[in-house]
């Protein structure tokens, strides 16, 4: 039976130390690190993601900031808000909400987020970082899955490690976090052929895909780790609520040692590690 890897009980665990590092920042300076959150038009999804990262703030006690700008915002006000916020010593992580509408230039926008206060770990600075292994702050997405990895398996050297997708926010970032810890990195995508016996390989397989049960039985080794990163809406056959899947065929991988669940899973720590590397942006900053 593969072992279950509950991320909401190791992102509650991870809440608990973030609330202590929030402490002990409150202590040295007399004030909360606060996190402006920043949401440009009325996308529904963007407005629940955006109320549950306001919410898990309050949760750890890290002030937040919302900056709600109305659809037709231009470029030149947004960038404006970011030099403002960028210049605000009360905050100390920037989040801007994406997709952004398509006036706007979303690379333009997240370039201009002071490195130190760039959350989400997306700006140029903070990629190059992460790939020259120079530290800086790490998306949330990859910093979550690692940490899940952490629970199951302590030294990764020498590991094949196959990480499916190849994203600028999920699968590249995991791919160069995964190289520092010394594990044997394959990178596969939608053109990658022969992908089923690339994945028999590895000790260790990223779902980062989006593609709803993918990742078969036969593809997975015995004894491997799994971590399913994907999440893809399915509407129900029965007419009730849609069904949240993952890129893993989860029922057909009992054999794996380890595999997190989705919903469940990776899910919950991506807004656990924002709340951390707000607190991370935080000590550093009031140093
Ligand atoms: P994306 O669409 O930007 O990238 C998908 C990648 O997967 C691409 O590199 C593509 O080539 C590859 N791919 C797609 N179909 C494939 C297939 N059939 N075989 C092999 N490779 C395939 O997506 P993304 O933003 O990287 O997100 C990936 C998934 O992770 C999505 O389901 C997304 O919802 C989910 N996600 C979850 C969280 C979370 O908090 N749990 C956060 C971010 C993204």
């Amino acid at each position: 039976m593969a072992q279950i890897i509950d991320g909401r009980a190791v992102a509650r665990q991870l809440d608990e130390e973030t609330a202590l590092g929030v402490a002990q920042i409150i202590a040295r300076t007399g004030r909360a690190p606060g996190l402006a959150v920043v949401l440009v038009g009325n996308d529904p999804a963007s407005e629940v993601y955006v109320a549950h990262k306001i919410k898990a703030c309050a949760r750890v006690g890290i002030e937040s900031h919302e900056h709600r700008l109305p659809a037709e915002t231009s470029q030149d006000a947004l960038l404006t808000l970011i030099a403002r916020l960028n210049a605000d010593p009360t905050v100390h992580g920037i989040l801007v909400q994406v997709p952004l509408p398509e006036h706007i230039d979303a690379g333009a926008v997240l370039g201009a987020i002071d490195p130190g206060k760039d959350v989400d770990g997306f700006h140029p600075v903070n990629v190059g970082r992460l790939s020259t292994g120079t530290g800086g702050l790490v998306p949330c997405t990859p910093l979550g899955v690692m940490k899940l990895l952490d629970t199951v398996i302590d030294d990764l050297t020498g590991m094949n490690a196959v990480v499916i997708g190849k994203s600028n926010i999920v699968g590249k970032p995991i791919a160069m976090l995964l190289l520092e810890r010394e594990a044997t990195v394959t990178v596969t995508h939608i053109e990658t052929r022969g992908l089923p016996d690339i994945a028999r390989q590895a000790d260790i397989i990223i779902a980062a895909a989006g593609a709803p049960r993918l990742v078969k039985g036969f593809w997975v080794k015995e004894g491997a780790v799994l971590i399913d990163v994907g999440i893809t809406r399915v509407a129900s056959e029965s007419g009730g609520k849609d069904r949240l899947v993952g890129d893993i065929a989860f029922d057909e991988v009992q054999h794996a040692r380890a595999v997190t669940p989705v919903p469940g899973g990776v899910g919950p720590m991506t807004i656990a590690c924002l709340l951390s590397n707000t607190v991370k942006a935080a000590s550093i900053a009031t140093a």
